[in-house]
């Protein structure tokens, strides 16, 4: 097998787009590029303009307007060892961070200087997630140290809309049942969304729980119903599920059967949040407390307008579901969204609704997800909780 690490040409940058690499943002975009890439998925040397040395980088996939993801700056080395110690890096984090879980991101990209690399630790099994096919090469040297960590018994791989594979160990039986704090949960390794479970929320459910006694829960896109379980588990007298996939609603409900919570089937309503929860305004439904954790509405810069749309409308929908006094939990995933344009959608929803929402927390993804200051952009998750009045 050739050596994954060989680099396999170069590439030099326009004039003047060094300098985003100089302060170690590792994505370089195909705008920047002064030529063109070598074929293929090998590494490739960085240049400045003036032919000064920047590093190395892995190609992105074809199509996307990423065109590098730079693997290590100016004279670092890229080779094994510097691999191996990455990794092994990231995972003595999570053990440093003492979660109360089974279950956390072990390498969250760009966060642990693996850009386009994600590896989410479920139990036993870890499975990993390559953004770019420039990672296949290197998944061996990735899986070597994760064997044996935290008790991880099986490595997989999942690259994107694929079906996993094992890389070291077996295929766990399935489903995997995780825990979290005292609540378990199944994850679907081998059908589920992602690698399998929303781990950026975790934080989030555990707060949620705290605040949900005697309340009724509009739970919109549940996926497998992790902020009902929570609620529930917490006091919650009603939790209402509606996600546009069913067999999300059948791992939801595994949950619910896990943590002994009965499972009444009027709440699980698959179908278009947009359109259930008009139908739930128009009878009448009321609740105490909505979650509004939606797909990316924005995957890329031509989506912005679209989505802030969506993120308006589905919100407007939550607070006329909201009872007065009502708590919610509005999410965006989108990193193209920030702070800013969702606030905006926020307080465009809550002048249509004539309700007076205040945020009174804006959270986040939980310490398994780091974020580096170099690259402050790959910060997706938002989840801000509102009164909301
Ligand atoms: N809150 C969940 C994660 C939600 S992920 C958790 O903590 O685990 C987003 C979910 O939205 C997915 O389950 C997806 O199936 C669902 N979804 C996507 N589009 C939808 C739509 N239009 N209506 C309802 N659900 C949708």
């Amino acid at each position: 097998m050739s050596d994954p690490f060989a680099i396999g040409g170069e590439v030099r940058l326009k004039p003047g787009r060094e300098a985003s690499v100089l302060r170690r943002h590792p994505w370089v975009y195909r705008g920047a590029l002064a030529g063109a890439l070598p074929a293929g998925t090998v590494p490739v040397r960085v240049l400045a303009a003036n032919g000064r040395p920047l590093g190395v980088a892995l190609p992105g996939g074809s199509g996307g307007s990423l065109a590098l993801r730079m693997v290590a700056f100016g004279e670092e080395r890229w080779d094994g060892a510097a691999l191996a110690a990455r990794v092994r890096a990231a995972v003595e984090l999570r053990e440093r961070l003492n979660l109360d879980t089974d279950a956390c991101r072990l390498v969250h990209a760009e966060g642990d200087s693996l850009p386009g690399l994600v590896v989410d630790r479920y139990a036993g099994t870890a499975v990993c997630e390559p953004y770019e096919p420039a990672w296949e090469p290197y998944l061996d040297a990735v899986g070597a140290p994760l064997e044996g960590a935290f008790g991880i018994t099986s490595v997989l791989v999942r690259p994107p809309g694929q079906p996993p594979r094992v890389l070291r160990g077996a295929m766990p039986a399935a489903p995997v049942v995780i825990r979290e704090g005292r609540l378990r949960f199944p994850v679907d390794l081998v059908a589920g969304q992602k690698t399998g479970f929303f781990l950026d929320q975790r934080e989030n459910r555990r707060r949620l729980g705290s605040l949900a006694r005697g309340a009724r829960v509009a739970n919109l896109f549940s996926y497998s119903g992790g902020f009902a379980v929570a609620a529930l588990a917490g006091g919650a007298v009603r939790a209402l599920n509606v996600d546009a996939s069913p067999a999300a609603l059948e791992l939801a409900r595994a949950a619910y059967r896990l943590n002994a919570i009965p499972v009444a089937e009027g709440d699980f309503i698959a179908g278009d949040a947009f359109r259930v929860a008009r139908e739930l305004v128009a009878a009448g439904e009321r609740f105490e407390v909505v979650v509004v954790d939606p797909p990316a509405f924005v995957k890329r810069k031509a989506e912005l307008e679209g989505g802030l749309r969506g993120y308006k409308d589905i919100n407007l929908q939550a607070m006329r579901l909201l009872a007065p006094e009502g708590l919610l939990l509005t999410c965006s995933c989108s990193a193209l969204v920030g702070e800013q344009e969702f606030g905006q959608a926020l307080a465009s929803a809550a002048l249509d609704a004539g309700r007076a929402l205040r945020v009174l927390e804006r959270r986040g993804a939980g310490p398994d997800h780091p974020v580096s200051v170099f690259c402050r952009e790959a910060a997706h998750l938002k989840a801000w909780l509102c009164a909301v009045d």
